[in-house]
């Protein structure tokens, strides 16, 4: 009879959840990856879905394909809806059984997060965020509509609320879907449209920060103020949104009409925290160990953005990296737990460096005291995020694909999806 091996569930099959199962390729142990969605999803991209440049099935794989030949990993298709600490087993809800009840001896939960709207619900109905493939096919649909309206519309009063678009949140997603926007406009709609001026589309970028991409450095952070401006975009900084509605958006008591807005602002952590009982920080990311465990249940890791860890006086910022590095550590101490061995020491975040795009050739990165905005951070940029996308096929598809674009300012998509039947998209969030 063989020996049972010990059962590691990772809730989440993202950048974190993902490292951890690959880590765990070889190592004695029996893994479940649970997900929700069938595909682990490079995020970096979704703005390139939502402008049309990448489809969906460039920047997903299912996750099933990715561990496809790692014969210790099986794969969940369901919903994590709790979990039992004490008799070490999660709840899973699949599409026709809820509940059903999975024990683990190591559980790895890396749930990642949600939107958050500050406290304000209400606008979700109105200004969709970007998070998954789902968000991302769906503002393509509005922002492609919009257009389309527009073009059958024959008051010219009503293009002005039909091509103003507003951004809500002036962090890398906010910036690089704005800009995104702008060369959407420029390269790839300008001679289709005949009725409508695309000139006087609007793009508009709010924060209530008092400048762009605020976890860059100063210089940088100007710098793509700039472009963003060169770009046609109207950048506002300095004033929080007060309100957002079927007719647009309310900024230091002004109304910008708008009928495409996205919220690009801010996230709230899984409900990890809530699960497992124990300390967050004021966000609600479960407060960890530096070997990532929860406190009271050592054999408990909860990693990535739904993480909170310090590392030199200031939290760990939520980004792939991080989720990716802790996935490995974890996954790491887990071996060396169950083979006897003496743990590794504490994790210890590499920070690799920052990069983040404004439109067509300009990107920044920020490595150390390495700061460059341009063409050559750009080249940087896609050669970072090709090398991360999950599958060779993808890096190669992706990669002929943004050739392409360049070039020619052709898309991969810009077909208006509509998964209900025959009805438009509507008005509100987008179909
Ligand atoms: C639009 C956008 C752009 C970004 N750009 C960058 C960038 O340029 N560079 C960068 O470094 N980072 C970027 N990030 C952040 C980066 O994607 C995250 O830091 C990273 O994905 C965190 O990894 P994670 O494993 O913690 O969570 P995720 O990758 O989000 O994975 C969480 C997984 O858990 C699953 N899940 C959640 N709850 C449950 C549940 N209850 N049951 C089952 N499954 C569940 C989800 O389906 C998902 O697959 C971006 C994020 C977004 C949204």
């Amino acid at each position: 009879m063989s020996e049972r091996r010990p059962h590691v569930v990772i809730v989440g099959g993202g950048f974190g959840g993902l490292a951890a199962a690959k880590a765990l390729r070889t190592v004695p142990v029996h893994v479940t990856v649970i997900d929700r969605s069938n595909h682990h999803l490079f995020q970096p991209l979704l703005y390139q879905v939502a402008t049309g440049v990448l489809t969906p099935g460039q920047i997903g794989s299912p996750i099933r394909n990715i561990l496809r030949s790692q014969r210790n990993t099986t794969v969940i298709l369901g919903n994590v809806a709790g979990l039992d600490v004490q008799k070490k087993c999660v709840f899973v809800d699949g599409s026709d059984r809820s509940t059903v009840p999975l024990p683990y001896d190591f559980l790895v939960l890396a749930t990642g997060v949600n939107h958050s709207y500050f406290g304000h619900d209400e606008f979700a109905q109105y200004a969709r965020g970007l998070k998954t493939l789902a968000d991302a096919v769906a503002i393509r649909n509005k922002i492609l509509h919009a257009f389309e309206q527009a073009e059958a519309e024959e008051d010219p009063r009503r293009h002005r609320d039909l091509l103003t678009f507003v951004l809500v949140g002036a962090g890398p997603t906010g910036v690089e879907t704005a800009a995104a926007i702008a060369v959407l406009i420029r390269d790839s709609l300008k001679s289709e449209f005949r009725r409508i001026d695309l000139a006087s589309a609007r793009i508009v970028l709010l924060d209530m920060a008092p400048r762009v991409l605020g976890s860059f450095s100063e210089r940088l952070s100007t710098a793509a103020k700039r472009r963003l401006e060169l770009l046609g975009i109207e950048v506002r900084l300095g004033h929080a949104v007060e309100g957002i509605d079927a007719d647009g958006v309310i900024v230091a008591g002004e109304r910008i009409p708008s009928r495409t807005v996205i919220w690009t602002a801010g996230v709230a952590p899984s409900a990890a925290g809530k699960w497992l009982g124990v300390p967050t920080d004021r966000t609600g990311r479960v407060r960890v160990h530096p070997d990532l465990s929860v406190p009271g249940h050592p054999e408990v890791f909860v990693i990535g953005d739904t993480a909170s860890l310090d590392q030199e006086g200031g939290p760990l910022p939520g980004v792939a990296q991080v989720a990716i590095q802790q996935g490995r550590y974890a996954a790491r101490l887990i071996n060396r737990r169950i083979t006897g061995r003496a743990a590794p020491r504490a994790f210890r975040y590499l920070d690799r460096g920052s990069l983040a795009v404004v439109g067509k050739g300009f990107a920044l990165l920020q490595s150390g005291k390495i700061q460059i905005a341009g063409f050559v951070a750009w080249l940087a940029w896609a050669a970072v995020h090709l090398q991360f996308l999950a599958q060779s096929s993808l890096r190669v598809n992706v990669f002929v694909q943004w050739v392409w674009t360049y070039i020619t300012g052709q898309r991969g998509s810009r077909l208006i999806v509509n998964h209900r039947g025959a009805q438009p998209p509507e008005t509100g969030v987008g179909g």
